[in-house]
């Protein structure tokens, strides 16, 4: 269906499509095995030799339809469900790294992301070199190894709303011959579509716009099928080297574009088994079928909302790449002309002090650990998510202390706006 139809029609359409007399809805596939007729068809499954679904801990078709229709939306070749977005960003690093492999970080990924490679991939024996991403490129180029196996980073950086120079980023990974990885959470697909310049690997945290709703955490990763592994058999060993736990057989030769995700589901799914539930992929199916409606009302409501707090005199300061004023206006105009995303952060003239205090008198927007859905809320990084951060590594991830997340939600903006008002009323 990619490229036939527009990405309005692909969030409604695409994945499941049902045959004669079928279940109009995608079903949910609440089965742990499949059935085979012969055991002979079933030992072909586990030697990769014939296609088709063996156990939901690897695979299970409500989560494949769902991989499909992400995976048009993002113009790749193949995707996969994860159980979370961290989950994707594990797995799309540890499918093509090792112990003594290297990775370039981008300093203002998500917290999560941050202390997932710093902190616990560190201890099977991966390191990375955090870099700033508005550095220029001679300076990016000095964190390459040689044992550097991908660049990671965000199209827009949570919560400090950085756009990345997404040409600049695959320019100076392919420049080093390894695959630049972008979370595209912030973004979505609607906005941004970062293989169209040059990313190879694109991962999401399905929790946050995909499902759209707050409803069920999952993550899913999508190949370009652009980075060509077979190039670098030497870095790239679990791809082009037989892994004899499938008999011998070599990713890249039995797999050509499909390789990349065919290892990660026949590998780490299998062995690490962070599998999406089916009713969880069920119900982001449903959040995708608006997600075409929701991210623009999003983007529209953010837009005024951050105007609006620009204007506040007790207002110290606004990000938000849609304003003028923001340093990442042109980038945004460039790789996301349609919008950016709804959220916005802005700090007080009061201070950090004040932060926790306006929060606590907000009404409609809810203090909540979570950011991107239908619902406004609001959350303060250096106090909640990104508490395990020494100050020094506040600023480099672009979170200053007094920052106040704020995701504007699809409610009626005047509402929100009169919300904030009150609230900015009474410090
Ligand atoms: N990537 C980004 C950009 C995020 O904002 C988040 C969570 O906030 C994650 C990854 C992690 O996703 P999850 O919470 O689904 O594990």
């Amino acid at each position: 269906m990619s490229g036939e139809y527009a990405k309005d029609t692909i969030c409604i359409q695409s994945g499941w499509k049902p045959r004669n007399g079928e279940p109009r809805v995608l079903p949910i596939y609440q089965s742990t095995t499949y059935k085979y007729e012969t055991s002979e068809q079933m030992g072909r499954l586990f030697d990769l030799e014939e296609s088709g679904f063996f156990y939901t801990r690897l695979q299970n078709p409500t989560n494949e339809y769902v991989a499909q229709k992400i995976c048009e939306l993002e113009g790749g070749v193949a995707a996969m469900l994860t159980a979370s977005g961290q989950a994707a960003n594990y797995y799309a690093v540890f499918n093509i790294c090792e112990v003594g492999s290297h990775v370039v970080l981008s300093s203002t990924v998500y917290g999560g992301t941050f202390n997932l490679l710093t902190v616990t991939m560190k201890k099977m024996g991966i390191e990375c070199t955090i870099v700033d991403p508005d550095a220029p490129e001679e300076e990016l180029n000095k964190a390459f190894q040689e044992n550097t196996r991908c660049v990671l980073a965000e199209t827009i950086a949570n919560p400090a709303l950085v756009v990345l120079d997404i040409e600049k980023f695959a320019r100076i990974a392919h420049n080093h011959q390894v695959p630049l990885i972008v979370d595209n959470t912030f973004a979505t697909p609607i906005n941004c579509n970062p293989f169209v310049w040059g990313a190879d690997i694109v991962t999401h945290s399905t929790s946050k716009y995909m499902d759209g709703h707050a409803m069920c955490v999952g993550g899913a990763i999508v190949d370009s099928g652009n980075f060509d592994w077979s190039q670098y058999p030497d870095k790239y060993p679990g791809l082009c080297e037989p892994d004899e736990s499938y008999h011998g057989i070599r990713y890249t030769e039995r797999f050509g574009k499909l390789a990349y995700i065919t290892k990660a589901t026949t590998q780490l799914m299998r062995d690490l088994g962070s599998i999406q539930s089916p009713q969880n992929a069920f119900l982001l199916n449903v959040g995708l079928e608006t997600l075409h409606l929701r991210v623009p009302r999003h983007c529209e409501n953010a837009q005024k909302v951050a105007e609006y707090l620009e204007s506040h005199e007790k207002v110290a300061w606004v990000n938000y790449p849609g304003l003028k004023s923001s340093k990442y206006y042109n980038l945004a105009q460039k790789y996301m002309p349609a919008g950016t995303c709804g959220v916005i952060s802005f700090g007080l003239k009061a201070g950090r002090a004040a932060a926790g205090g306006m929060m606590d008198h907000l009404r409609l927007a809810a203090i909540v650990t979570h950011v991107a859905d239908a619902r406004t809320c609001v959350l303060h990084p250096a106090s909640h998510t990104h508490r395990q951060m020494s100050d020094e590594q506040l600023l480099s991830a672009g979170v200053a202390p007094d920052l106040i997340r704020f995701s504007v939600g699809i409610e009626n903006v005047d509402d929100i706006i009169a919300d904030l008002e009150q609230a900015l009323l009474k410090i």
